[in-house]
C-alpha cells in the first residue's frame, strides 16, 4: 500500500525525470574494455576510467587466478583484527617506493580513503581549504570531519591565499584534486605547496586520475614532490589507471601511523579480498614498465583534439585522457549521448549536480586500448551531428 514516504520520493523522482536529471545504469555484459556488450549489442565505450587498459589485461586474471590459490577470496576480517594480509604489506611497501613517499596505507576505496584521512587529520577547531571542483568524496569528508570548511573558486590561489592569510585555524588542510575529475585538468601542485609552506598547512593530493597516467612512469601528480615535503598527504585509486580495486595513502610515517589508529574507514571495515593486492602488485610493475601506454595515451588525445576541433562545442583544455566536450543544456547533452548511443558509441552525458548547472557535458575517456580507428569514428558521428544541428 503507497504510503506517504513512497508518494513523497515518487514527486521526487518524477521532478528529476522532468529536469533529465534522471540516472540509469547499464548493465556491461563483458569486462570493462573499449568495446563493450550490453543487452546483446556491442559498443565502443568512452566511458570507463581503464585509462591504461589493464582491467580486463590476461596477466591480470591469470594472478587473480594465482592470488585465489593462494590467498583465498575474502579477508575475513579488518586489517587491524586479522584481515591484514602479508599480500597487502607487500603492496603497501611496493606503492611507499613507487610514489617517492616513506610509507603508504591501504584503504578499500578512494571514497573510504578520502573520509579517512580528512577525519584523522582534522577535526572542530581546524580549516579545510578546498576547490570548488573537487570530487564529491573528499567535500563529504570535510563535512563529517566537522571541521571549518572553506571552499575557494576553481584554480584561485589569489582566493585562497586570502583565506589562507586570515585562518586562525590550529591545523589546515589544503585538499585538492590533483586531475580534476570532470574537467580533465591538472592542480598547480607546486603553487599549492609554496602556499602551504607559507601558511603552515597540510596539503592532500586526490590522484585517482593521474596515478599510471601521469608523473615519470605513471608514479603520479604528486610524485616529483614527494622527496622535498613532508606536507603532502598523496591518495589515488587502484580502481582507475590500476585496473583492479581499492586506494592507497602516501605520506609521513607519523601520518600513516595516525591513519592506522585513528581513520574509522581504515578500522572498521574488512579489509580487500588479500588477492586484489597480489593481482595490484603485478598491475604496479605493467603501469612501471608499459611506457607505451602513456605514450598511446598522448597520441590519441592529440587524434582526439583534431577530430573534434571544428565542432561548434568546445573540449576544455586538458592534456589527461579525461576530455569534457562541454554543450551546455542538459537535454541537448542527453540526446547527443543517446545518438551517439544509437550508432553504437557510449559517451557519457554528465549533468548537474556532478557539474555546475549550463555546463553539461560529454565526458569522453580515453584508454590506451583505443585506437585510431575508434577516435575518428567518434569523430565521424560528432561532426555529422553538428552538421544536422545547423540545418534545424
Ligand atoms: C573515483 C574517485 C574517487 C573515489 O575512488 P573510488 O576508489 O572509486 O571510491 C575519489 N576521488 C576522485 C577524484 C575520483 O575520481
Amino acid at each position: 500500500m503507497p504510503n506517504e514516504l513512497t508518494e513523497q520520493l515518487r514527486g521526487e523522482l518524477l521532478s528529476r525525470e522532468k529536469e533529465k536529471l534522471y540516472r540509469h545504469r547499464l548493465a556491461l555484459e563483458s569486462p570493462q574494455q573499449t568495446h563493450v556488450s550490453i543487452a546483446g549489442c556491442e559498443y565502443l565505450s568512452f566511458c570507463s576510467n581503464d585509462y591504461l587498459g589493464l582491467a580486463n589485461h590476461p596477466q591480470l586474471i591469470a594472478a587473480a587466478c594465482d592470488g585465489a590459490r593462494r590467498y583465498g577470496v575474502g579477508a575475513g576480517a579488518s586489517h587491524l583484527i586479522s584481515g591484514h594480509s602479508s599480500a597487502h604489506h607487500a603492496l603497501e611497501e611496493a606503492l611507499a617506493r613507487f610514489t617517492g613517499f616513506p610509507q603508504a596505507l591501504l584503504f578499500s576505496t578512494g571514497y573510504m580513503a578520502n573520509a579517512g584521512v580528512v577525519t584523522a587529520l582534522a577535526g572542530r577547531g581546524d580549516t579545510i581549504f578546498a576547490d570548488k571542483l573537487n570530487h564529491a568524496s573528499l567535500n563529504d569528508a570535510a563535512v563529517v570531519s566537522r571541521a571549518k570548511f572553506i571552499r575557494y573558486p576553481h584554480l584561485d590561489l589569489a582566493a585562497l591565499e586570502r583565506q589562507l592569510a586570515v585562518s586562525q585555524a590550529k591545523r589546515k588542510l589544503l585538499i585538492t584534486d590533483a586531475v580534476f575529475s570532470m574537467d580533465g585538468d591538472v592542480a598547480p601542485v607546486a603553487a599549492l605547496l609554496a602556499l602551504c609552506e607559507k601558511y603552515d598547512a597540510w596539503l592532500m593530493l586526490d590522484d585517482a586520475h593521474g596515478f599510471g597516467v601521469l608523473g615519470s612512469r605513471g608514479r603520479g601528480t604528486g610524485s616529483q614532490f614527494a622527496i622535498d615535503s613532508q606536507r603532502i598527504i598523496y591518495m589515488a585509486t587502484l580502481g582507475k589507471a590500476a585496473g583492479v580495486f581499492g586506494a592507497f595513502v602516501a605520506a609521513e610515517r607519523e601520518i600513516i601511523e595516525t591513519l592506522i589508529q585513528r581513520a574509522r574507514s581504515y578500522i572498521y571495515t574488512t579489509a580487500t579480498p588479500p588477492m586484489l593486492s597480489h593481482v595490484l602488485l603485478k598491475s604496479l610493475a605493467m603501469i612501471e614498465g608499459d611506457e607505451w601506454r602513456r605514450e598511446k595515451l598522448t597520441q590519441l588525445i592529440v587524434q582526439l583534439k583534431k577530430e573534434v576541433g571544428s565542432l561548434r562545442w568546445q573540449l576544455l583544455p586538458s592534456a589527461t585522457p579525461i576530455q569534457a566536450l562541454i554543450i551546455g543544456e542538459n537535454d541537448k547533452t542527453l540526446e547527443i549521448s543517446a545518438t551517439l548511443r544509437e550508432k553504437g558509441i557510449l559517451v557519457p552525458a554528465i549533468r548537474p549536480p556532478t557539474v555546475a548547472r549550463g555546463t553539461s557535458r560529454l565526458r569522453i575517456s580515453l584508454s590506451a586500448s583505443h585506437d585510431m580507428a575508434d577516435i575518428a569514428r567518434l569523430g565521424a558521428v560528432l561532426r555529422n551531428l553538428d552538421n544536422n544541428f545547423v540545418s534545424r
